[in-house]
């Protein structure tokens, strides 16, 4: 892409935003990477122009754009942090510093390399969630070329990706991004399967689409008496989501419940409920589909109405209702905030409020002490399948796989951790290594001066329970 598409491509929709420093930034990057080739055999500065330009798809700020030019000068250039604090000022030095990648042989093992970046990048999200918005664009983009590396880095980066960016796109509400993420890991980790099914996939899509097109027109007549206004898309799983319900219920394709989606897109969310009212009218809804993700929105923001109704075929139909300005959040999740509403920068006066608990998170995290212990934490606390176990109030806690009654403790505030001595769950008395699962009421019984046992060690799954237990321990000269 060129620097004058680039800057108009900003401009639709920032129209009045000052784009020289954007054109600098495009200058400066190509200038410092022009020595350099990308493993295609193309020029390296395209890397960057790609990276800009999905930021420029998400509708991110200019300074971030700006970063995603830059981001790889300090790393592959002999451009300083200094010199680029002279040239775009403090912001954008800030955040292209901090995705720049400590060199390997400050490390024993790739391992241990690999961890502390992580760790740093991790730190400086929590100061600027625009770190992570950028190193996901630069990801994607290295995914998508993936081809022109050897089968051993392939795979390594493939890996990666599917266990900790695509979980971490999620965390963040980036379902789109998500999405294509673990697409193209799953074509990389296992090609044939991933050939495989999507043959299958795109085998189904004709009858799939002929419907879908008759209960769009059914739909469209229902609705067409009201005039609540209204947009129909329609939407499809990834290949990778498909795959991994195949596992997990260990069934074949064909007997994978994959029913058709529909979304209803509409301009408040009193018309998310009248649409909702005008559905059910006119099709029968199957029992317990319906989830209410408005008045009580996901940890990262998902908001949207879910209902299954029966289709003119007897097929079952998912539809999910919502407002634009929550289809926008769907698909972009935390980027969506940094967005421009006609040329301004649109802040949300809930913004850092929604982001406490990715930094609650993420401080838990700092208190571990080895950058692998922190590897795998964030590992264990991104897996996406996770358990929703209730406090005797009501309270929901969303803890790992395996997550014990000491977690639970530590989830609920640390000096219940710290002082407890046993838990009822469903109000039967357990021991403190149980297990807990979803839907579980859990009560934690505390002891006045009680401390914690360094066994817990052993039996806790997350991050926050392991840090305030070493944090502990360490304090009292114990070796953990
Ligand atoms: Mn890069």
């Amino acid at each position: 892409m060129d620097k004058r598409e680039l800057l108009q491509r900003f401009s639709a929709y920032a129209p009045l935003v000052d784009t020289d420093m954007l054109g600098k930034a495009y200058d400066y990057s190509a200038k410092s990477h022009a020595e350099q080739a990308r493993a295609s055999g193309e020029d390296y500065f395209s890397h960057c122009a790609a990276v800009a330009d999905s930021l420029i798809d998400w509708k991110m700020d200019l300074p971030t754009v700006c970063a995603g030019l830059l981001h790889d000068v300090i790393e592959d250039t002999s451009v300083t942090p200094e010199k680029l604090r002279q040239n775009f000022g403090e912001e954008i030095a800030k955040l292209v510093t901090a995705l720049t990648k400590l060199h390997k042989v400050q490390f024993s093992s790739r391992d241990d390399a690999q961890a502390e970046n992580w760790r740093r990048m991790i730190l400086a999200t929590a100061q600027d969630i625009r770190v992570i918005i950028i190193k996901l664009a630069d990801r994607l983009h290295n995914m998508q070329t993936i081809e022109y590396l050897t089968p051993e880095k392939q795979e390594r980066i493939a890996r990666e990706t599917i266990s900790l960016y695509a979980p971490l796109a999620h965390r963040l509400g980036m379902f789109e991004i998500k999405g294509q993420l673990e697409d193209l890991s799953f074509a990389v980790l296992h090609p044939e399967d991933f050939a495989d099914l999507e043959a299958k996939v795109r085998s189904r899509l004709p009858a799939r689409e002929a419907m879908l097109t008759e209960f769009r027109k059914m739909l469209e007549h229902a609705l067409s008496k009201s005039d609540v206004p209204h947009r129909i898309l329609a939407r499809s799983k990834n290949l990778h989501s498909i795959w991994g319900k195949m596992q997990r219920q260990k069934k074949p394709f064909e007997e994978i419940q994959d029913a058709l989606g529909v979304r209803l897109i509409t301009d408040s969310v009193a018309n998310c409920y009248a649409l909702l009212g005008l559905l059910h009218t006119h099709f029968q809804p199957v029992p317990d589909s319906f989830t209410d993700y408005i008045a009580h929105p996901k940890l990262n923001l998902y908001k949207s109405l879910h209902t299954t109704v029966v289709g003119p075929k007897g097929e079952y139909i998912e539809v999910q209702l919502r407002t634009e300005e929550m289809h926008r959040t769907a698909e972009y999740g935390i980027a969506a905030h940094w967005r421009y509403k006609t040329g301004e920068a649109a802040k949300d006066a809930h913004l850092e409020e929604k982001l406490n608990w990715l930094r609650q998170w993420i401080e838990w995290l700092q208190d571990l002490d080895s950058p692998r212990e922190f590897l795998d934490s964030l590992k264990t606390d991104l897996d996406l399948y996770q358990v929703f176990v209730f406090t005797p109030l009501g309270e929901v806690k969303a803890l790992p796989v395996g997550a014990t009654p000491i977690d639970f403790a530590f989830a609920v505030h640390t000096d219940i951790g710290q002082t407890c001595v046993g838990a009822r769950v469903n109000n039967k008395m357990v021991k403190l290594d149980t297990q807990l699962k979803s839907g579980d009421i859990c009560e934690i019984l505390t002891k006045k001066n009680s401390v914690p046992k360094k066994d817990w060690l052993k039996v806790v799954k997350s991050a926050r329970a392991r840090s305030k237990i070493r944090h502990y321990l360490r304090e009292k000269g114990i070796a953990a």
